[in-house]
């Protein structure tokens, strides 16, 4: 990673307004092109490298500063696609943003090589990390590699930066005891992890994936509901949680 200025990054979208993405209030800038290939992804559209919109950081910071004046607090998050397959632009990205008063978070699968993961997680605010399974993500997610995502992961261990875990729960996919068990080790090994979030699957994007041309057997698979009580539930599985309420460590 070269770290020059002037790097040209494509862009799927820009979200103005969000309460979702990281504290407060933000704009997300969706990064187009993903390597990762997740069965189970809402933006199969974000996957293609050569679509979106080619944009430098000046035209993209100016344009985010149109939405600046309805955010209570100035949050950035930079999500995908996956952002860590554009590392150069999202360096540069950062830098930007921070130096004109952004709060500016990573959302990553924790994809790539563990060079530029550091680099850029350092210079982010904050990181949210979806880990996609914590045995076999190669299940659901092709091209992901557990041992290069957790490696990536622990490298988060010894910064400050606060982390959030994100985790979709996918009945028949991600819900065995097994997986949110290991989920829970692998969690306990960030004393900076702020927030673990489970997450329901939904079947939304079916849609979507048929117009991409594009087949995952969790979306042809009819449609899944996850319910209040399999998330309470697998919750309580994942011993990391209730371990935080005790403590009080989570708001
Ligand atoms: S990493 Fe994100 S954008 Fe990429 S395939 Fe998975 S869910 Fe979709």
């Amino acid at each position: 990673m070269s770290g020059c200025d002037d790097a040209m990054g494509r862009i799927q979208s820009i979200q103005s307004f969000s309460t979702f993405d990281g504290p407060g209030t933000r704009c997300v800038v969706f990064l187009q092109g993903c390597p990762v290939g997740c069965l189970f992804c809402h933006n199969p559209d974000s996957w293609d490298f050569n679509a979106g919109e080619e944009l430098d950081v000046e035209t993209l910071m100016r344009r985010l500063e149109r939405y600046r004046p309805f955010l209570s607090t100035p949050g950035l998050t930079v999500s995908g696609g996956e952002p860590l397959a554009q590392p150069e632009f999202v360096l540069e990205l950062i830098h930007r943003a921070k130096t004109e008063g952004w709060h500016v978070a990573l959302d990553t699968s924790g994809w790539g090589p563990q060079a530029n993961f550091e680099k850029i997680t350092q210079a982010a605010d904050m990181v949210i990390f979806a880990i996609k399974h914590p045995l076999a993500p190669e299940r659901l997610a092709p091209h992901c590699n557990l041992q290069d995502t957790l490696a990536n992961w622990r490298t988060l261990a010894a910064l400050k930066t606060p982390v959030w875990l994100r985790y979709v729960l996918i009945p028949g996919w991600t819900d065995d005891p097994a997986a949110l068990k290991a989920l829970d080790e692998i969690a306990g090994e960030l004393p900076n992890l702020e927030r673990l979030e489970v997450l329901p699957f939904n079947s939304l994007a079916a849609e979507k994936w048929v117009k991409c041309g594009k087949e995952s057997p969790i979306f042809s698979g009819g449609n899944i509901k996850v319910t209040e009580e399999q998330i309470i539930k697998a919750e309580r599985m994942i011993g990391w949680l209730p371990q935080r309420v005790k403590g009080k460590n989570i708001s």
